[in-house]
């Protein structure tokens, strides 16, 4: 019988499945995921992390709680860095160690280091250090490290064509109903713009109204280093690099007619970045700024009014061209 590992279907999932599940595999371990996230993952979630914590983690706990009985490994990388000089949020750094001391009854966690700050060689090691795990076998290892970069790849230039993450790792379509007469860029974290249930589908119910959605992901990657690279001073968040590069790009295009951001209520880099974000927005361009603050008391009611009344305005003013705010 097949190694079971399981990986919790949050956080960074929306960004490395492909290379994760691939990797695994070609080991011959069979890759366990946790369900869709529903209301009783993350009420587990909220039970059993810290109460400090970020609506995604408290949710990557839920996630924990609902694979943890039926693997035999638990997939927690710990994450330090995934770009050269630069760092990601702590929280991922030290997820495997709240993972262990926030559950009992764990299987063995799978909490191998990547930190690319220096080198993008250390990739190797991690993965290497994963593949000891489950094969003796070196040239295995390797064969199941360059596979794993492959299909990686292929997923990113997917992704590039237009198509969102979540189609392609879960297979699953986002309708749109063909007449888009609207182009709105949904800007947040992988996890919480396509996390359906986190996100009350923010993204298919833009979609089914007509409106082309714009996530960061489909911009351009060299684009979006560019001009997060003009601002005056280096941003060594990855996160909030990607996430303030896009809002730049994205004012330099003439077809965009309004910007929602999504952020988690207790993030660091969220509240910093989103305010960053809101001035320039203010400053460089007469573009509508919505943004949705997520937690988990969220109820799907106001959401639905304010998503409604922010197109509402939008279309209106688009109309009536006039002196309305764009701020409401
Ligand atoms: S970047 Fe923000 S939302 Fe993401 S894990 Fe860190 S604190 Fe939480």
């Amino acid at each position: 019988m097949a190694i079971k590992v399981g990986i919790p279907r949050a956080l960074l999932y929306y960004e490395y499945y492909p290379m994760w599940r691939t990797f695994l595999e070609e080991l011959k371990v069979e890759v366990v995921l946790s369900d869709k996230t529903t209301k009783p993952i993350l009420n587990d979630g909220v039970r059993h992390c810290v109460d400090e914590a970020c609506l995604p983690v408290k949710l990557f706990h839920g996630h924990v709680m609902n694979i943890k009985d039926k693997v035999d490994y638990l997939f927690v990388p710990r994450l330090k860095s995934v770009a050269k000089s630069e760092y990601i949020c702590p929280k991922f750094c030290g997820l495997p160690e709240m993972v262990k001391y926030s559950m009992s009854d764990l299987p063995p966690i799978i909490d191998s280091e990547v930190n690319l700050r220096k080198s993008k060689s250390q990739l190797y090691q991690s993965f290497y250090r994963v593949g000891k795990l489950f094969s003796n076998n070196t040239y295995e290892i390797k064969k199941a490290y360059h596979n794993a970069l492959k299909k990686q790849a292929e997923f990113i230039n997917q992704v590039r064509q237009g198509k969102y993450p979540i189609e392609i790792i879960e297979n699953q379509k986002i309708y749109a109903n063909g007449k888009e007469n609207l182009c709105i860029a949904l800007i947040g974290h992988v996890y919480n713009i396509y996390d359906q249930y986190i996100s009350m589908d923010i993204l298919s119910k833009l979609c089914q109204q007509g409106i082309k959605v714009i996530t960061p992901e489909l911009l351009n990657e060299e684009m979006i280093e560019y001009k997060a690279n003009c601002l005056p001073k280096k941003m060594f968040w990855s996160f909030g690099k990607r996430l303030m590069g896009s809002i730049l790009h994205l004012l330099d295009m003439d077809n965009i007619d309004g910007i929602i951001y999504i952020m988690s209520f207790g993030c660091g880099i969220d509240a910093f970045v989103s305010d960053l974000c809101e001035r320039k927005i203010r400053r460089e361009k007469n573009l509508p700024f919505f943004l949705l603050t997520l937690d988990e008391h969220s109820g799907e009611a106001g959401v639905n009014t304010r998503l409604e009344a922010f197109i509402d305005m939008i279309r209106w003013r688009n109309r009536n061209e006039s002196n309305i705010s764009v701020h409401g």
